[in-house]
């Protein structure tokens, strides 16, 4: 048995990054993980893994699509899977190791294993109680599926199982058009699968820019991918190697059958706390069972905090990371604060999909009057040069103030372009102030600034 100030249960990117962020702060930390690696959903089988595939499948793409007219002739690569694979794993490895670097560099204890809390002040791990002046609950989530969809991880698969298929696919159906399923339906397509994506909604990306939302559509389409919309999955039948997916329309209540090799189910992701000992304990969970939280992280018993999915708020990686950091500072008695209304969100397909802040749709049903300034792709030079001209900036300004009050981006480099237009938030920027900011050219960036201007007296290259 060990004494701690903080034990943090999880080490994803909300649990890792509280760890390092505590030790910093001069507090004795340890972090309980059962994975036998560190950095959780997102280093092991999220946003890394997914990521990597992405790049290489892209790289394949570019050579197929856009090397000759570039005057670069020869055969087009062919796909080693295994390769492929191992490619995806050394970087999961080099990630994931590089978080255990970071443990031993701030002397942070990782107790290995299964952790639950028998008592405020308590943290047992296998047959060992630890104690902990805090408690932060950072366990993350999982997939949810459907009524009727059984998850083999072979045949009908989640986001993991996607992660790691024996081989690829001749026919994938998707099963949710969200960013995962869009994410990891656009590699398989890109590989060669014919991807078919089942959506329930009328429009893919809920929650997203529906002008966005339409061209992410028509580019997916383009390359590719099929869509059947307004569609009520209602079960799925697997053998060993083929699934069939049964759904109904909901505009005529017709039913229908797809087949395929490989099912994935993307419908979402729910927050995981099993086995923690929470409703023992008494702490307040939400109907959605999230744990719930008070502005300084703490749950409703004193001593115990939680942060990143396991919570409410959108289930993203630096979203957990930044409550990591600011529940830390809470623990070591100082202010730590999350701004949630800046909380950028990327789809890294290709072309890539940003958005930050409000929507035209949120703006509008909060009665606030506001000026859409937005700037095609099509007028960037470099985007032209690069094949990537397709889409746009639009950024949204409050009329009289001409405060920034979001952005929404697709088109190449979107992931990082945000990003100026987060801190330009955070900054409580106008729209002219962005404007008048020199942007270097030719770069992507210069269509954020053009988009500024049509908030004003309107862009140049349009
Ligand atoms: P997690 O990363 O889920 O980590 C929780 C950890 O706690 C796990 O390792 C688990 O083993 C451990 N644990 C749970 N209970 C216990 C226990 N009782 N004892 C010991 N250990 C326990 N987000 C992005 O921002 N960008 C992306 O590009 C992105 N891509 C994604 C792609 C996919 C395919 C998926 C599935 C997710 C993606 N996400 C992405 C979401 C992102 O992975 C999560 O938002 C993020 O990992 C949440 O971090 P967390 O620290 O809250 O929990």
């Amino acid at each position: 048995m060990a004494n701690y100030d903080v034990i943090i249960i999880g080490a994803g990117p909300g649990g890792y990054v509280c760890a390092i962020r505590c030790a910093q702060l001069g507090l004795k930390t340890a972090v309980v993980e059962s994975r036998d690696t560190l950095g959780g959903t997102c280093l092991n089988v999220g946003c890394i893994p997914s990521k990597a595939l992405l790049h290489a499948s892209h790289q394949l793409h570019e050579a197929q699509h856009n090397f000759a007219a570039m005057g670069l002739k020869g055969k087009a690569p062919t796909v080693d899977w295994k390769q492929m694979q191992a490619y995806k794993q050394d970087v999961i490895d080099g990630n994931t190791k590089g978080i255990e670097f970071l443990f031993k560099k701030n002397k942070i204890d990782w107790l290995k294993g299964w952790g639950s809390i028998p008592e405020p002040g308590k943290v047992k791990v296998g047959d060992e109680v630890h104690e902990a002046k805090n408690i932060i609950v950072a366990t993350g989530s999982e997939p949810s599926s459907l009524p009727g969809v059984e998850v083999d991880e072979k045949v009908v698969v989640t986001s993991t199982g996607a992660l790691e298929l024996g081989k690829i696919p001749k026919k994938m159906v998707v099963i949710g058009a969200g960013v995962i399923g869009l994410e990891l339906g656009s590699v398989y397509s890109r590989l060669g699968a014919e991807v078919t994506v089942v959506e329930y909604l009328d429009a893919i990306t809920p929650g997203m820019d529906p002008e966005v939302q339409k061209t992410f559509q028509r580019i997916m389409k383009k390359q590719g991918l099929k869509f059947i919309m307004g569609a009520a999955v209602q079960k799925t039948e697997a053998t060993k190697t083929q699934a069939k997916v049964h759904y109904k329309l909901k505009k005529d209540d017709s039913d229908h059958v797809l087949d395929a090799d490989v099912v994935l189910v993307a419908t979402g992701r729910k927050p995981y706390t099993d086995g923690l000992g929470l409703d023992a304990l008494g702490v307040e969970m939400s109907p959605r069972g999230q744990i719930k939280t008070g502005k300084d992280w703490q749950t409703s018993v004193k001593g115990i905090y939680a942060i990143g999915d396991a919570i409410d708020g959108p289930m993203l990686a630096h979203k957990a990371e930044d409550e990591g950091m600011a529940a830390a500072e809470q623990v070591a008695g100082r202010h730590g604060h999350v701004n949630y209304g800046v909380i950028p969100g990327v789809i890294y397909t290709w072309p890539e999909v940003a958005n930050v802040g409000e929507t035209e749709e949120t703006l509008k049903k909060q009665g606030r009057s506001y000026k859409a300034g937005k700037f095609m792709f099509m007028g960037n030079g470099r985007a032209k040069a690069n094949f990537a001209a397709d889409g746009f900036v639009k950024i949204l300004a409050d009329k009289d103030t001409d405060r920034i009050l979001g952005a929404h981006i697709i088109g190449p480099g979107a992931g990082d372009l945000i990003h100026e237009i987060c801190v330009a938030m955070e900054f409580g920027a106008s729209a002219e102030d962005l404007a008048m900011t020199c942007h270097a050219h030719p770069t992507y960036s210069e269509a954020v600034r053009e988009a500024a201007l049509a908030c004003g007296d309107g862009p140049i290259h349009s």
